[in-house]
């Protein structure tokens, strides 16, 4: 029996400074309904502390965007591992397609990263996904693969207990386009098998792959009927809270 876990993660990106995220989790707390779902949020760096403090009572984890993959060093700008667990961040998402395309991320910065988050435990949302191209030129899997087997493919199975997809093709992120279900469970069963294939079915059915690309409330619950689909990371929508509300109703 599959003990995977139901997600449903915000990204709020550059979006929403501190008065503006004190509403939303002010609403947020007031209205959210029981839920089978772990709710995940991840604002901005300078909202984290307060975040992180407004909502220790309540079953939410805030969580954040990203983090350096050296431990400490002459990084201007940038922030640890260990000074997020120092505020009590115990997950950060990893491999965001906007990481990878505006800040250079590769597959081998990615892996590090990996490292040292689950070095320093702290558990991952890895990002993976195709470009529109990709899709096209019908390599959509072929890329999927490299970037699972590039970024974690050198952890143990043990290790992936710490570790959740979230399958966000590029042309679905922030677009309105999203994946038809049946695109997305496609590729979800993909990477389970692929998974599956490299470890184990133990270690494959236990991890949970979320969907993200352009996630709403009309559209969430198609997508979470779907057996391969956990949950969903979602940007756009997460930022309205009446809409993340509904999200995590559809679950
Ligand atoms: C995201 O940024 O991870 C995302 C899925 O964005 P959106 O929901 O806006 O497409």
């Amino acid at each position: 029996m599959s003990q995977r876990k139901k997600i449903i993660a915000a990204n709020w990106k550059m979006y929403k400074d501190l008065a503006e995220s004190n509403d939303f989790f002010t609403f947020f707390i007031e209205n959210l309904q029981d839920t089978k779902a772990e709710i995940l949020i991840a604002p901005s760096f300078t909202n984290l502390w307060h975040a992180f403090d407004a909502t220790r009572e309540y079953p939410i984890e805030i969580v954040a965007q990203n983090m350096h993959e050296s431990e400490e060093g002459a990084f201007t700008g940038e922030v640890s591992a260990k000074m997020l667990k120092s505020i009590g961040i115990e997950r950060v998402i990893l491999g965001h397609s906007e990481r990878r395309e505006y800040f250079a991320e590769t597959d081998r910065i990615l892996s590090e990263k990996v490292r040292t988050a689950l070095a320093n435990e702290i558990k991952i949302i890895f990002c993976i996904g195709e470009k529109l191209e990709d899709r096209k030129d019908g390599d959509h899997f072929k890329l999927v693969e490299s970037q699972l087997r590039n970024g974690l493919f050198h952890l143990n199975a043990k290790q992936w207990e710490s570790v959740v997809i979230a399958y966000e093709p590029v042309w679905a992120i922030g677009t309105g386009e999203t994946a038809s279900p049946e695109q997305a469970q496609e590729m979800h069963q993909f990477i389970r098998k692929t998974i599956a294939d490299k470890y184990s079915n133990e270690v494959s059915d236990n991890v949970s792959i979320l969907y993200g690309g352009s996630v709403k409330p009309a559209n969430a619950k198609d997508l979470f009927a779907q057996p391969d689909i956990d949950g969903a990371l979602v940007g756009g929508a997460s930022l309205e809270v009446e809409s993340f509300i509904d999200i995590i109703s559809a679950l």
